[in-house]
């Protein structure tokens, strides 16, 4: 794809679709993301990091709900081969059926590409593959007010047909505002979300949700110019395209 140096100065660059918050991770689509800036979450047990938006956004929501060390970042980034010895040593000490319920494949863990944080209700003895984080209290109180901070609870138990994980009530993803609250909304999972938000283009009719515009671009279309004065972010969905989500009512031209 050419585009000249004026053209790209004043517009905003698409990122690889591997990278950005809503990108799909899963059996099917491992994360291919080259992680430019992690940093550390609080409280924790040993040092739990995360990808610097994601880690902003749950510190934020911590300070907002007065957490202070009733719940612990349990789990966070892990790279590639740490992911590789948590699925190995779950094999020797769970068996083949529950790793396979509960941890996910080396190269298709979210954890690798930190955007997913495990969170436990502050206690001994802490499960390190499920750990408890309850329905009622504090960790209630997190769940519900999870999506506002752009957190979604990625692994349902009614959606594991679909995601091929059993529920995971401690494990929460980060895929920002306002999408998070629209998930929550449409009960969708992060597979089904990825794959309705594609009925909207972003150039022929976007979805209009409260104060913003999303649209989907695809790799195979002409990518749309989209003004670095716009308040837009785009992010890859790690299959085929794009995301572009933008502040306000906006709406885009076409490249020929
Ligand atoms: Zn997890």
């Amino acid at each position: 794809m050419e585009r000249s140096n004026l053209t790209s100065e004043k517009n905003l660059q698409f990122p690889s679709i591997h990278e950005g918050n809503l990108i799909l991770v899963n059996p099917d689509y491992p994360c291919q993301s080259q992680l430019s800036r992690l940093n550390e979450v609080r409280p924790a047990q040993n040092t739990v990091l995360l990808e610097d938006q994601a880690s902003r956004a749950l510190m934020e929501l911590f300070d907002r709900l007065e957490i202070v060390d009733e719940i612990v970042c349990f789990d966070g980034y892990r790279t590639h081969q740490q992911q590789i010895e948590l699925y190995q040593n779950s094999l020797e000490e769970n068996g083949q059926e529950y790793t396979e319920k509960f941890v996910a494949k080396p190269g298709c863990s979210e954890h690798e590409c930190g955007l997913a944080i495990d969170l436990a209700l502050n206690q001994d003895d802490i499960d390190p593959i499920c750990p408890s984080f309850p329905d009622h209290g504090i960790c209630g109180l997190f769940r519900k007010q999870a999506a506002s901070a752009g957190f979604i609870e990625r692994y349902k138990e009614s959606k594991k047909e679909i995601t091929k994980i059993s529920g995971e009530e401690w494990h929460f993803r980060y895929v920002g505002i306002p999408h998070a609250l629209i998930m929550l909304e449409t009960g969708f999972c992060l597979e089904e979300y990825i794959e309705w938000i594609r009925n909207y283009p972003l150039t022929r009719h976007p979805l209009y949700y409260e104060g913003w515009t999303i649209g989907y671009v695809s790799q195979d279309m002409p990518l749309p110019k989209l003004d670095k004065n716009l308040e837009c972010s785009i992010s890859g969905d790690n299959v085929k395209g794009w995301i572009v989500t933008c502040a306000g009512h906006v709406k885009f031209d076409t490249v020929e």
